[in-house]
């Protein structure tokens, strides 16, 4: 019997998975697994310009290669496009949106300057109130606006069940971006709200986006899923893993899927070095309590292109 609530993994299509996302994928299957939680798939594949279906079949089947399943049909963002549609919609009624008309290079250069408690990189508000000649002027211009909510500056504060309390100011970000598509920070609220998420096991390099989504939900009266950010598989230099660091894929590298997934099941401490495991000798081993915080450095032998 499964509990109510689910877990989800959201994959977006625009590339192929490497064994950090692999890894990401892994924990939250295991979370939502041990909960006795569903666990939904869900592609994220609203940017037409950077999607490619190629990517959307070989992620399924890398994520199915090393043992993982979900619950229910894969559910796909281009297809839900009204559920978003409706929500900026609401947002936009209750007066919560603006248009904004900056190019990167102004918001880059305007976010220089200090502004207060919003962090670097923030917008720093330049469309928020402009005047109504200069409105008309902009829209004359013939560029299509972005979308930015009025966030007010509000602080948002969790608490992450794998880092602790977490918060931040949230800037005036763009809900559906110039060339029309929702963006990531509300279509994700959305749906995890619409699929009956109850938990978000994602990557760290997300947590700073977690403020601006809990935002959305309150303005939108969504029900909040909980939220643990995992630590990340960086690249023998410390970056973040990528494709230049060699055999960074299940596709490139020369082991099974099932010994993929008992080094990466290694690097979180749920089994020994060369051992064979399978998710169901996973489930049983995996406690929350002990997925580890730090990221964990790849090392350069393992990365060595086989095969
Ligand atoms: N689609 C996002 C990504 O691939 C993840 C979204 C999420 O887990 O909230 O980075």
């Amino acid at each position: 019997m499964s509990a109510p609530g689910a877990g989800r993994f959201a994959p977006s299509p625009t590339g192929s998975l490497h064994l950090g996302n692999l890894r990401t994928a892994l924990l939250a299957w295991l979370s939502a697994r041990s909960a006795r939680l569903r666990f939904l798939m869900r592609v994220e594949d609203l940017d037409e310009g950077r999607v490619r279906p190629r990517f959307e079949r070989e992620q399924l089947e890398d994520l199915r290669a090393i043992g993982l399943d979900w619950d229910g049909p894969v559910a796909r963002q281009s297809e839900r496009r009204e559920l978003y549609d409706a929500a900026i919609e609401s947002l936009a009624d209750r007066g919560l949106l603006y248009e904004c008309f900056c190019t990167r290079a102004e918001i880059r250069e305007a976010a220089s300057a200090p502004h207060g408690p919003l962090a670097e990189g923030a917008y720093p508000g330049t469309c928020r109130a402009l005047p109504a000649a200069r409105l008309r002027e902009r829209r004359a211009s013939g560029r299509t606006p972005a979308l930015r909510l009025r966030a007010g500056a509000a602080r948002i504060d969790f608490e992450d069940r794998r880092l602790g309390p977490h918060g931040a100011v949230v800037d005036d970000f763009v809900v559906r971006r110039g060339d029309g598509v929702p963006a990531y920070n509300l279509a994700v609220v959305v749906d995890d709200a619409a699929q009956g998420v109850t938990e978000v096991v994602r990557g760290a390099d997300l947590l700073e986006t977690t403020p601006r989504q809990l935002l959305v939900a309150r303005l939108l009266g969504l029900a909040r899923p909980t939220h643990a950010h995992v630590p990340l598989l960086l690249g023998p230099d410390g970056s973040r893993l990528a494709k230049r660091h060699g055999a960074v894929t299940l596709r490139a590298r020369a082991e099974a899927p099932a010994e993929v997934l008992g080094a990466l099941a290694a690097t979180l401490g749920l089994a020994d070095v060369g051992e064979p495991v399978t998710p169901a000798l996973l489930l049983v081993r995996f406690d929350p309590a002990r997925v580890p915080r730090e990221a964990t450095r790849v090392s350069p032998a393992t990365l060595e292109a086989e095969g």
